[in-house]
């Protein structure tokens, strides 16, 4: 009976997997016969598709989008708003201004040697592209790139996670109801359908997550000179020196690391705090969260849960490294198995071979470390990954400057954390 089950249980494994490779495979090839056309397709028609687009996010799909949003991870409707719909609004309303320019060919000289010839630039879509995107902010990191790759003519495979369910088959739900598959086509799933997925000869793949998986992704594009985007994660920075507006300091801080959690690829990772004001900080951070949230976050309808058990497990493993490496917990620490509930929680005195110091947190667990000079942070930074992002507080324009000149990261922000991501008309990645 036991083998029974067992044979029974591998044989629809199989089937399974046998139909998410048809599907896979029947798509890439629809879209193969069809991206020439889309190439070919005007800016009305582009500029129509993302205005559907539109009204399906605002409109259509709005208190579904809620939904999914809150039944994934409890994300507030606020929140929501805030953090998927409106850049997704913000992105189509910017492309849906330039689009025309951006399409038209541009003329430019022809040297003398070449007399009788004119020449331009002829600007193409890529073709056939896969986007890939991660649980974090669901919507609005699938639909963003999606915005992009419709508005530049391409035909999209489009792979939400498999760690928000509610989100990513609502997106398939969004889609489908705007697109023919042979336009753009969502499929759901994990490592084994990704797999599949990176198998076949796209003409670029847009990828948002964790930098381990960029190098699969990489990996596997390079097997057929497929072009790559990567939008990765890591260690964002703080610093705040003793001239920095301390109460704006920490209320801007504790907002940008509660946004989602603190599950954010932007998010203020850890603190570098000047020694004289460590406390005053500290003080004026815990009574931000309890403005926030009250004396008791987990009853708080708009403080998020940690997506899954897995990473509420890494976060969990990585305070119980700090406390066992005696570290101080000056806030919080209280995490709750049944909801995967992690307080929000700051931590000093911490060990240098810390887990909190090794790996991005990716949560509401805020590490604190102190200086006395301003080269100290800025030569931990330079020992470390580029960071997709790197703050400041301070009033002394020496300090920023020479913060500015002599780090590195994807983008900088003084005196505020994670506003740049807002602005369409700054650049946003990594390396
Ligand atoms: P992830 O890398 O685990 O997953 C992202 C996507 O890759 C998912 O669709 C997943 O199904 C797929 N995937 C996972 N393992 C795979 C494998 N072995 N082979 C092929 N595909 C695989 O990332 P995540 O947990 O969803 O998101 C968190 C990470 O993303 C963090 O590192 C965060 O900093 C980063 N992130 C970056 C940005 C940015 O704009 N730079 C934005 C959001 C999140």
């Amino acid at each position: 009976m036991e083998i029974d089950n067992i044979q029974k249980v591998q044989e629809s494994k199989v089937k399974n997997n046998q139909q998410f490779i048809q599907e896979i495979n029947r798509i890439f090839e629809l879209q193969k016969g069809t991206h020439l056309q889309l190439a070919q397709t005007t800016y009305q028609e582009r500029r129509a598709k993302l205005m559907r687009l539109q009204v399906a996010i605002l409109e259509t799909f709005k208190e579904e989008i809620n939904e999914a949003a809150y039944k994934d991870f409890r994300k507030h409707p606020m929140e929501v708003q805030v953090s998927e719909i409106f850049p997704i609004i913000s992105a189509i309303k910017y492309t849906s201004k330039h689009l025309r320019r951006w399409m038209r060919d541009q003329v430019v000289p022809t040297p003398i040697s070449s007399f009788g010839f004119s020449s331009r630039i002829k600007y193409e879509p890529k073709g056939v592209v896969l986007i890939i995107s991660p649980w974090n902010f669901a919507f609005n990191l699938s639909f963003l790139p999606l915005v992009s790759a419709i508005a530049a003519g391409n035909a999209v495979v489009l792979k939400p996670s498999e760690n928000t369910p509610h989100s990513s088959k609502l997106i398939r739900k969004i889609v489908s109801s705007l697109f023919d598959e042979s336009e753009v086509a969502v499929i759901e799933g994990g490592v084994p359908e990704t797999t599949h997925l990176l198998t076949k000869a796209f003409n670029h793949i847009f990828f948002t997550g964790a930098p381990s998986i960029g190098k699969i992704v990489m990996k596997a594009a390079a097997k057929n000179l497929t072009s790559v985007s990567l939008e990765l994660g890591g260690k964002s920075p703080s610093i705040v020196d003793q001239s920095a507006d301390v109460e704006a300091a920490a209320t801007r801080i504790a907002w940008s690391k509660s946004l989602n959690n603190g599950q954010v690829c932007i998010a203020p990772d850890y603190i570098y705090v000047h020694h004289s004001i460590k406390d005053k900080f500290i003080a004026a951070y815990k009574e931000r969260i309890n403005k926030m949230y009250g004396d008791n976050p987990q009853a708080s309808d708009s403080y998020n849960r940690i997506v899954n058990r897995r990473h509420f497990e890494r976060l969990k493993n990585y305070l119980e490294d700090a406390r066992e490496r005696g570290a101080q917990i000056d806030l919080g620490g209280v995490t709750n198995d049944e909801d995967n509930y992690i307080s929000p929680t700051v931590v000093t005195e911490l060990d240098e071979s810390a887990l909190l110091w090794q790996e991005e947190i990716f949560g509401p667990i805020l590490p604190i470390r102190t200086f006395s000079k301003i080269n100290e942070p800025i030569e931990y930074i330079n020992s470390g990954e580029k960071p997709l992002a790197l703050y400041i507080y301070s009033r002394n324009k020496k300090n920023i400057q020479n913060v500015e000149n002599n780090t590195r990261a994807g983008g900088m922000v003084i005196n505020y954390s994670a506003t740049h991501y807002a602005n369409p008309n700054l650049p946003f990645g990594g390396s």
